[in-house]
């Protein structure tokens, strides 16, 4: 399953890579904008690339291969200190697109996905200790209903987290079809077979907290503008509105040491909709330091 990577034209407008300019793309993934960033930037211009899953940095490697491109395999919270030991020099745009890669929700047996049955696992790199099946059977009920809520905007978020409780007492809770059955159950009829299946929400949270991704995503932000040297420009994109809200936020406090690029989010055309479904609940925002 190859990912299609979202927004390609904007995010090469944004980021307007040129001759032998340095980039770091911080959710490498497959390569997918990287590869069109090294288009760009030749003869000499670098991209770090890096992702917290080394299943990626593989795919990565086998995709592209360019001497330009430097992969590693860790978090983004940590380009600082990356940037420094891989002595990349003057960085000159910053790409970050949020979330997960296809691949990962269809190819990867961690229980991603709410389709296929899976053992609930939903961490990016095996080397972390927490997973979606620890969350489920040994968090409390109110630590589940909060996690529902925050990170899914779970409006069941309560009925879910007792149902959880109560089944994983008759028996654990290990695999993506089984949780899936007692979110069903814990709903309204009504709301059990809705447009948007009824554990997008809960599938969505339990993701978010086993990888604290809006955390790393909050940490990031200021070191990103610290790293890109002066007129340096960064694109941000995000999938879900918790995401956004965060991006949309720091960037308003941060006006003066940076500029603001998009004054709205841009959100992908529909012909790009219709072509990659993922891409419709894209939102980028950029911005060039001062
Ligand atoms: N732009 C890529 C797709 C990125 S999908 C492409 O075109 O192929 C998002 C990627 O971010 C996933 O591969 C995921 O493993 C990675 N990721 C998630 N959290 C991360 C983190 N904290 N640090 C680095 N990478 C992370």
């Amino acid at each position: 399953m190859t990912h299609i990577p979202v927004l390609t034209k904007e995010v090469l407008q944004y980021l307007d890579p040129k001759e032998n300019e340095n980039f770091i793309d911080c959710t490498v993934g497959q390569g997918g904008h990287t590869k069109l960033i090294l288009e760009k930037n030749a003869p000499d211009g670098k991209v770090l690339g890096i992702d917290l899953d080394p299943d990626q940095i593989n795919n990565c490697k086998s995709i592209i291969k360019d001497s330009r491109l430097i992969l590693v395999n860790d978090s983004y919270a940590n380009i600082k200190e990356i940037v420094d030991v891989t002595k990349l020099g003057e960085v000159n745009g910053v790409l970050l697109d949020l979330g997960m890669s296809s691949w990962q929700l269809e190819g990867t047996n961690k229980g991603f996905s709410f389709q296929k049955d899976e053992e609930l696992d939903m961490r990016y790199n095996q080397a972390q200790t927490l997973t979606a099946k620890i969350i489920v059977n040994e968090y409390s009920k109110e630590e589940i209903e909060k996690i529902l809520e925050e990170y899914g905007e779970e409006k069941f978020a309560k009925q879910i987290a007792r149902k959880i409780t109560e089944e994983r007492q008759v028996k654990k809770i290990e695999s993506t079809l089984q949780l899936v059955e007692i979110i069903k159950r814990a709903m309204p009829t009504k709301f059990q077979y809705g447009k948007i299946h009824c554990a997008t929400r809960t599938f969505q949270a339990l993701r978010i907290a086993v990888n604290d991704e809006l955390n790393n995503l909050e940490k990031v932000l200021p070191i990103i503008i610290s790293v890109l040297s002066s007129g340096g420009r960064a694109v941000i994109i995000s999938f879900h509105s918790l995401e956004d809200r965060i991006v949309k936020n720091f960037l308003k406090n941060k006006e003066g040491v940076i500029k603001i690029l998009t004054k709205k989010p841009i959100i992908a055309e529909d012909g790009e909709v219709k072509m990659n479904p993922r891409s419709r609940s894209a939102k980028l925002r950029a911005f060039i330091k001062i």
